[in-house]
This record gives C-alpha cells, structure tokens and sequence, in this order.
C-alpha cells in the first residue's frame, strides 16, 4: 500500500498511550471515582432538551465564561475554554509555540507538554529535577534565561510525581521569563496552593484547569485557562470556530453550580490518600509526597514492571511509569474509593513480597 510521508520532524515522535486494561480496579488515569452529583445530571438533561441544535453554539461560549470567572472571582476576558485541557495546551502551544521557538519543561513531568510543543515544531528544552523531583530554583532561572523560551511549563501538583510547585519558584520565574509562564494545575483542587492568585493584566502568566479531575467529568471533555485577556484573544484567534459545542458549554456551566459537592468529594479524596500514603509508609516502597489524587511509589525489592503485572493480574491497573525517562521502577497509582484503595494496597502487598523468578 503506497502511503503518504508525514512530516520529517514528526516521524521521530510517538502518540501519548494510556492502557486501558479491563480490570475490575481502575487507578491508572487519575479520573474521579465519584460521579458527578444526580442533581447535575438531571440539570443537564433538561438543559440539552432544549437546545436549538440546527445552530451554531455560542461561539464566545458567554455563560460558560461567565460561570468560570464568578467561580473563580475573575472577569470573562480572562477565561479561554476549550476540550479538555489538553486543547487549551495546544492552543496555546500554536499560538506561542511553532518552530523557531522554544518550550522549557522541567521532567519528569506532563507528558503531552513537551509532546504538543513538538507537534508545533517548537525546540523543547528539558530541565531536570532533583531526585526528590524537586526543581532548583537556580539552576531553572539560569535555563530559562539562557534558552529564551516562549513557553515555560510549570505543573502543579506535577503529574505523575506529585508534587507541588514551591510559591518562591513560580514568582521568581515569573519575574524573568521572556514569555509565557504556563501552570498546568488540573490537580490543583486537591492540594493548598495556587497560581491562581499571581494572575494580573500585565503578568505573562496563565494557569490551566480542566473537569476531568476533581469535577468527576473527564467523559465531558472541558477544560478552561485563566490569564491576561491579550492570551484570550490571542487563544480565540486561534482555535477553529465553534470548538465547544452547545452540550458542552452547558454541560460546564452547569457543573459549577454543584462547587460544594465537588469540595466534598476532594475532601474525601485527600482523606483516602493520607491514609493510602500512611499505608504505603509500612510497605517495601519508597513514596513520594503528594498533593494530587494520585501517588508516585517506587518497589524497593522487585522491578516496577513486574508488580505492575502481579498487580493486573490480582486485577487492579495501576500507571506504569517504569520505563519512563527518570522514573525507574516508579508506578503511579490514582486514590480511588475505599473500597478499590483496600484492593490496592492488598494486592500489592502480595505484589510486592513474590520474589520469586528473580525477575530482574
Ligand atoms: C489529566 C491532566 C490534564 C487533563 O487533561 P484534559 O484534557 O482536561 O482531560 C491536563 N494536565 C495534566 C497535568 C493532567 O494530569
């Protein structure tokens, strides 16, 4: 079959994989394991009852907009909404990225920054982290200063290691970066500190948020970024129009009606990971800090794939990150329900002592 070359520089890349295993267990995508309120879906299915839907949607998504700045007690020119986060970023990184131009990340991090930065033919520099996975404040500035980039990343709490961004980190970068100092905080909810708080008119600096977290709706495809309003319109200027169809935008607005659940489930989220993190504590692994609805752990006795594969078999998925670049041996599992946490911890502590077959 004669096939069409791609582009030279994408040929070197590979697509973002996530496995979905069909397992009783589900923890590897950080997905809620709460669904979102009754009283939502029953607002919803009303709403989308009435929908004049032989028109185009509200292209400037105006509720949608609106509901996302009370919520977060900015104004609507500072919001741009789109299909997950994951179209915010790349938005952004077609506006602001491109080739000739540069993203810094700083790994192990969020796999599809650095990967959408590519598609756009941008350079990506990496930074690195230490092995506790935290950033150097020094030797960040000194990067960001000699490679110019026009986009920095930061993401906090980071996917998958955890942690969250030193405050002194993001205000000095953000007083010398020469563009767009970019915070992924889709996990934002579940820890005590935000960016959100650093944003100004006149501040190169934009947080990015989505649904699929803490909002339980990671089936709807919704994520937003708060920032100055020249990004937004830049953004606008940039997405294809009517990207955010009309279930959508209600489906958004909606859902913020329902704040006080959502803290809830966090709430109960962050219980069950103080206490799968305090059960990890007497296990044979080391556990990095987190303030995400996941954690990073890392098998002393046996390599991380190999109880990856004893825990599928006991019938609980959990991420393998152990042949990512700076993640040996690490596995990252999401907090689910009780009950599904129990199975967790359970199956790997059988994981964990099968020394058997010298697997490594
Ligand atoms: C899950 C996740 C997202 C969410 O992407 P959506 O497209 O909104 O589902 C974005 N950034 C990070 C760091 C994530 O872990």
């Amino acid at each position: 079959m004669a096939t069409v070359p791609e582009r030279d520089d994408l040929q070197a890349l590979t697509g973002y994989h996530s496995a979905q295993v069909d397992v009783a267990v589900r923890l590897n995508a950080n997905e809620s394991p709460f669904p979102p309120p009754a009283a939502w879906r029953a607002a919803y299915a009303e709403a989308v009852s009435s929908i004049a839907w032989e028109r185009y949607p509200d292209r400037q998504a105006t509720d949608l907009r609106q509901a996302i700045a009370a919520w977060h007690g900015v104004r609507p020119d500072q919001v741009f909404a789109a299909n997950g986060s994951n179209e915010v970023l790349q938005t952004l990184l077609l506006a602001y990225g491109g080739p000739g131009r540069r993203v810094v990340t700083f790994e192990p991090t969020y796999q599809l920054h650095g990967h959408i930065a590519r598609v756009t033919g941008a350079e990506v520099v990496e930074g690195d982290r230490g092995s506790d996975f935290a950033i150097d404040a020094d030797s960040a500035a000194e990067l960001v200063t000699t490679a110019r980039p026009a986009v920095t990343f930061l993401c906090s709490p980071n996917n998958p290691t955890g942690r969250v961004e030193a405050p002194g980190l993001v205000r000095r970068l953000l007083g010398i970066v020469p563009g767009l100092l970019v915070v992924d905080e889709a996990y934002a909810e579940f820890s005590d500190w935000t960016a959100l708080d650093l944003i100004d008119d006149d501040v190169p600096l934009c947080v990015v948020r989505t649904f699929s977290k803490t909002w339980s709706m990671a089936g709807v495809r919704l994520g937003y970024l708060v920032g100055p309003p020249w990004v937004v319109e830049t953004l606008d200027k940039v997405v294809l129009p009517y990207h955010l169809d009309a279930a959508k935008q209600v489906a958004g607005r909606l859902a913020l009606r329902f704040g006080g659940e959502m803290t809830s489930r966090v709430g109960q989220i962050v219980a069950e990971r103080q206490r799968v993190t305090a059960a990890l504590a007497a296990q044979p692994v080391d556990v990095f800090p987190s303030g995400a609805n996941f954690v990073l752990l890392r098998p002393r006795l046996r390599p991380g794939r190999a109880v990856w594969q004893s825990l599928v078999d006991a019938g609980v998925l959990v991420r393998d990150c152990s042949s990512w670049p700076r993640l040996d041996d690490c596995l990252r599992v999401t907090i689910g329900t009780p009950t599904e946490n129990d199975r967790f911890l359970a199956a790997l502590a059988d994981a964990l002592e099968d020394r058997t077959g010298e697997d490594g």
